[in-house]
């Protein structure tokens, strides 16, 4: 049932006669594309729906690496991949106390490249913990991004780790402007992307609290999806439109940059396998 629903929205979002492609390109910094996903979704028509989207560049990350490397073969041009430290679902829950994702994390950068580590979840003291200290370690050794879902202090104890660390705040970590601006004036390395976040745009406005977090760090913030669930892989055209709806509220430059220049600057030099973003 669920696959003839997933069929059916695919064929309707392909078959769309709007023109979100040729307005503000998106680089969606959040998206996964895990075993689930793709025994519905094809790579072809993921793809197909990414551009349909407009968007030119796409973090992506799957439990188990191999929904990635689909997506990679099929558009390295879009496809920036991420190596998520689960191979499954259920490693979110477990992963940080298994010291068998190391093995796993070490044989996948032997094998493929990456722009990122993550997303991963990691909460206060747990940081500290054997495996994700070695996460850290291969993440400098192979120069990589970390895309954390954490709190303050999980971020706090990363940058301790690793004082010249690159890390992606997933969600922002679902904190406040405020605790976000703190966040972002402590560590210059510390970037937020802004998936599954309403507040900065709803209604098409921009919240007064929001517009000056963004105006005093415009390279600090980037847009994304969130594909945590199957089903949420049809909501990237509509969620591509919902942030240029918000970004228009803001002067053009800041917009672009938050739309894909910040996370293009952050991603793109590191992945030379994949074509230059379109400039515009
Ligand atoms: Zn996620």
């Amino acid at each position: 049932m669920r696959a003839c629903a997933s069929f059916l929205l695919v064929g309707l979002l392909l078959a769309g006669t709007s023109a979100i492609a040729a307005e503000l390109p998106i680089f969606d910094a959040h998206v996964h594309y895990s075993h689930d996903a793709w025994e519905n979704l094809p790579p072809k028509d993921a793809i197909a729906i990414l551009r349909r989207a407009g968007v030119v560049r796409a973090l992506v990350s799957s439990s188990g690496d191999e929904g990635t490397q689909r997506l990679v073969a099929e558009a390295p041009d879009l496809v920036l991949p991420s190596l998520r430290p689960y191979r499954t679902r259920g490693d979110i829950a477990t992963w940080v106390r298994d010291e068998s994702v190391v093995a796993f994390l070490e044989d996948r950068l032997a094998r493929q490249r990456y722009v990122a580590v993550g997303e991963f979840h990691l909460y206060g003291t747990d940081a500290d913990l054997p495996v994700p200290q070695r996460m850290v370690a291969l993440a400098r050794e192979h120069r990589l991004v970390l895309h954390a879902h954490s709190d303050t202090d999980a971020i706090e104890r990363l940058f301790k780790q690793d004082p010249a660390a690159r890390i992606l705040w997933a969600h922002s970590g679902f904190d406040s402007p405020d605790a976000i601006r703190a966040m972002l004036a402590r560590h210059r390395n510390l970037w937020c992307d802004l998936a599954f976040r309403s507040e900065p745009g709803g209604g098409g406005k921009v919240p007064a609290e929001w517009r000056a977090l963004f105006t005093d760090f415009p390279d600090r913030f980037m847009v994304g999806t969130d594909t945590f669930t199957p089903e949420r892989w049809h909501y990237i055209v509509e969620h591509a439109a919902w942030s240029r709806a918000w970004l228009a509220d803001l002067p053009p430059p800041l917009a672009e940059r938050i739309a894909w220049r910040n996370a293009d600057a952050l991603f793109a030099a590191l992945f030379p396998k994949s074509a230059p973003a379109r400039s515009q």
